[in-house]
């Protein structure tokens, strides 16, 4: 029974994952290496492995890869990868069903997600929801009527300051320039670099510039002020992309994901808080903002499912 599993892929500036996926969205194999600067080599190279040497393998129906960039999925090509630039223009679904002769399908990384939480994980209870990934940048996904819409979704890269600073996107004050982890730290750094005193001047020795996310927010229970306002601040401008996307499409739920979920008592709190005062209250009042369930796994468990739902076609089309 070929469909009882598929080949689920997640292509990060950071790591690349290839699991193998059961019909029941369980991982029964799972293979991680960092995307270095030849992401297809390792690509191929992970899917070879756990297509060859673990049960169940050699019988995938199909490959579905989740990509962080602007994807077209009908064609079958990453338009833009910032973080990994070699792919940008690449057609990968092409190269994928070139060389394995099986049905494939790409999609943007949030996007997968956001159908991963939909099928098996946070938003499995709701028709129409946001899922926001809040890492080193910002990722959006939309599931509407309980269908992922297939479009960029790149709620990271709307605007929340018209007079803010440049984003590597080419405009100016995106959500991902005051929210991101990359935004905090970087705000941290800056406020020392002027002279604001902290207990993060500390860390590394001195070398602050090691600094984490995490750094931050623990230094931000420890009820340092630098620490606690950068956070509060990335919180609120994380709240005005949410009050945005209540207001524009009125989910039944906003669902969180990435490293800084974890900052949930500081960063979340005020982002909530913001969002409340900027959305309309009828529409805020019926709104869950919940952290996901899947995590790291979500985008390849969404990609799965995709992929047994496109296998369908695949066999009808031979
Ligand atoms: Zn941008």
């Amino acid at each position: 029974m070929s469909e009882h599993y598929c080949i689920a892929g997640d292509i990060g500036g950071t790591n690349i994952r290839v699991s193998l996926v059961d019909a029941e969205y369980q991982i029964v194999s799972k293979l991680k290496e960092p995307t270095g600067t030849e992401p297809l080599s390792v690509l191929f190279r992970l899917i070879d492995s756990i297509s060859l040497n673990v049960p169940g393998g050699r019988q995938a129906c199909g490959i579905g890869l989740a990509v962080a960039g602007i994807v077209d999925t009908a064609a079958g090509v990453v338009l833009r990868s910032p973080n990994i630039p070699v792919l940008s223009g690449v057609h990968l679904q092409g190269a994928i069903a070139k060389r394995y002769g099986t049905c494939t399908l790409i999609e943007n990384d949030a996007n997968a997600a956001a159908f991963g939480e939909k099928i098996a994980g946070a938003g499995r209870d709701f028709g129409s929801f946001v899922l926001l990934t809040l890492g080193t940048g910002i990722g959006g996904g939309i599931v509407l009527n309980n269908r992922l819409l297939h479009v960029a979704a790149e709620i990271g890269h709307t605007t929340v300051n018209a007079a803010g600073p440049q984003c590597g996107c080419g405009s100016l004050g995106c959500l991902e320039s005051y929210s991101s982890a990359t935004a905090i730290i970087g705000g941290a750094i800056s406020a020392m670099e002027k002279g604001t005193a902290s207990i993060l001047k500390e860390s590394y020795n001195g070398n602050f510039y090691k600094l984490t996310a995490e750094d931050i927010y623990k230094a931000a229970l420890e009820g340092d002020p630098l620490a606690r306002l950068v956070l509060r601040e990335a919180g609120k401008a994380l709240g005005i992309g949410i009050a945005n996307m209540i207001n524009l499409m009125s989910p039944e739920a906003v669902i969180l994901t990435g490293g800084l979920v974890g900052a949930w008592k500081i960063y979340i709190e005020a982002a909530i808080a913001e969002a409340s005062k900027r959305s309309f209250a009828e529409l805020f009042s019926k709104v869950r903002i919940v952290p996901s369930s899947l995590g790291d796994d979500a985008g390849s468990i969404g990609m799965a499912a995709l992929t047994f739902e496109k296998g369908e076609g695949c066999r009808h089309n031979g």
